[in-house]
């Protein structure tokens, strides 16, 4: 192993990469393994230059099985988890419930494309005419860095994007600028801080009318709203400390987003998966199981622990083992965790 990468995913989650000496494995030749999370870098007590046993698991992904101790060069340092964030130099946070590391900061390049096809989302800030691909567009031409930038479009930036007539530019101006009078509880989702979906935010925006309220709470008064515990309150707490999402709220309310007001009753924004029973199967790539759960929950849908007639998704990671068997015996559609962020956002 030559040295240990640390990739930023969609969501922020950190994930550790072997960089090894190419070698020929069933088939292909491998020069990187995943190393999954901090928690597995500790169980295989890897150092650096250390001789590794790799396989590929699935068939696909090449993953570190075992370290060979008795081959470790002398003095080599044992493998640690980034206290930054290696895109963005943040500090990375590891909530207790989790295994995974991550990047909190919004403005993270990493996980920008992904803050901002929430943001205009139908439950978010719905911005009709903001898909995806000019999401793509916009970040890889460095036009947008953080979602308060989409507010300084102009029309003539926008008509200069791949197909983007006038017409569509100026409906795109104003589908932004109406995006402004969004309650504060949309945008509170639209901010996707971990943990507090469409609900979660109706029930704090209700309780917390204005950004400075919520702001300066403690966990303790946050996770007394009715709905919200301990780990979601820690979770807002830590996204408000940050600096730099403190100054997107900042931009934001400078551009007229809405950061108080009351909440109005709406309906619980759309459900894709509602009356879907999915089982979560195998060690997803980002989402632990607790978090996977929390999203189809936000979606509608129900999480059980057991493959059946009944089941409607199978979402497949990792190591999957009798469940994806049953799975494919009842002919159960399958899911990658990737398919299955697509299905809940609805794009
Ligand atoms: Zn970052």
């Amino acid at each position: 192993m030559r040295q240990v990468t640390f990739q930023v995913g969609r969501t922020g989650a950190i994930t550790p990469v072997a960089e090894l000496v190419p070698v020929a494995l069933a088939g292909t030749t491998v020069a990187r393994a995943t190393l999954h999370n901090g928690d597995r870098i500790a169980e295989l007590d890897l150092h650096l230059g250390d001789t590794v046993i790799v396989r590929k698991a699935g068939e696909i992904i090449p993953e570190v099985v075992r370290v060979l101790p008795e081959l470790r060069p002398a003095g080599a340092l044992p493998v640690q988890m980034p206290s930054h964030c290696p895109e963005c130099g943040e500090p990375v946070v590891r909530l207790e419930a989790e295994v995974v590391t991550r990047c909190i900061n919004s403005s993270c390049p990493a996980i920008l494309r992904g803050a901002l096809i929430h943001w205009v989302g139908r439950d978010a800030l719905d911005i009709d005419g903001m898909g995806k691909k000019l999401v793509e567009q916009l970040v890889d031409k460095g036009m947008v860095k953080s979602v308060a930038d989409l507010y300084g479009l102009t029309m003539a930036e926008l008509a200069s994007l791949e197909r983007m007539g006038k017409k569509s530019a100026q409906n795109l101006v104003e589908a932004i600028a109406q995006s402004k009078t969004r309650p504060w509880s949309r945008v509170l989702y639209g901010l996707g801080i971990r943990h507090v979906g469409a609900v979660n935010a109706q029930a704090l925006t209700a309780q917390f009318t204005d950004v400075v309220m919520l702001q300066g709470a403690e966990v303790g008064a946050i996770a007394q709203v009715y709905g919200i515990g301990v780990e979601i309150a820690r979770s807002l707490t830590q996204w408000f400390q940050l600096p730099a999402n403190q100054q997107l709220v900042k931009k934001l309310q400078t551009a007229g987003l809405q950061f108080a007001g009351a909440t109005p009753a709406e309906p619980m924004g759309a459900q894709p998966l509602a009356g879907k029973t999915l089982v979560v199967t195998g060690t997803l790539p980002t989402l632990s199981r607790n978090e996977a759960k929390d999203l189809i929950e936000q979606a509608g849908g129900k999480v059980t622990g057991a493959v059946s007639k009944k089941t409607d998704y199978v979402v497949v990671g990792e190591d999957a083992g009798s469940k994806l068997a049953k799975a494919d015996a009842l002919g159960i559609a399958q899911l990658s965790e990737a398919q299955l962020l697509v299905l809940v956002d609805g794009i």
